[in-house]
């Protein structure tokens, strides 16, 4: 299940100035309702909804979420989950045939500079952010078989991690914090596969 797309009803981004660097300072923004809605990825009206507020979060710090960033920001609402690189510039090729890797990497670090999406390390993909109106990341639980991404919006969690790992001498390098799991659709699969398995005295190697 996922976690908040930016929803209608949050709409407004407001005072998005915030620098996503400034990782100490405690805004401690809710974000209860807009995570309900529960489908995967963003369509129709969400879809809409949560580019036009894309687009005034980047108007807000005097960017452009010009036309290439905008489709790429589109196809990973769309996918609902992390996805690769290469994978979107498949897409962007359906869509405009000359598509050149370098645009489509340009309009990545783009959009990950402006803290709208997720570089996901572990499986080397890419993911929305959840909520535009965070001024700080959660922590990501990433679904190491399918992509599926989850960010946790705990604060004081997050805060205390920090807390931690500086007491240990640490500084993050990155403002992402990424744990590594299999979601629960991905287990019960997996569930499935072995049961079956059992039955049968096959092995599942050869299974994706
Ligand atoms: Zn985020
Ligand atoms: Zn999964």
């Amino acid at each position: 299940m996922k976690t908040a797309k930016p929803s209608p009803d949050t709409a407004a981004p407001h005072g998005h100035a915030h620098d996503h660097d400034h990782a100490h300072e405690a805004h401690d923004h809710r974000h209860g309702e807009g995570g309900a809605n529960g489908a995967d990825g963003a369509h129709g009206a969400s879809l809409e909804s949560a580019l036009a507020m894309a687009e005034a979060y980047c108007r807000e710090r005097g960017e452009k979420l010009t036309p290439i960033r905008r489709k790429v920001l589109e196809l990973l609402l769309t996918s609902g989950r992390a996805t690769k690189a290469y994978s979107l510039l498949d897409e962007m090729r359906q869509i405009h045939p000359g598509s050149a890797p370098p645009t489509v990497y340009r309009a990545l670090d783009f959009l990950l500079s402006a803290g709208l999406v997720h570089r996901i390390e572990s499986i080397n993909a890419f993911t929305v952010c959840h909520d535009l109106t965070q001024c700080q990341h959660g922590i990501l639980v990433v679904c190491q078989q399918c992509g599926n991404v989850t960010e946790l919006h705990e604060p004081k969690l997050r805060q205390a991690l920090v807390a931690q790992i500086e007491a240990a001498g640490y500084r993050l390098s990155g403002d992402g914090i990424e744990l590594k799991g299999v979601c629960a659709q991905c287990q019960a699969a997996q569930a499935e596969a072995a049961g079956a398995d059992s039955a049968q005295a096959v092995k599942a190697t050869a299974q994706s």
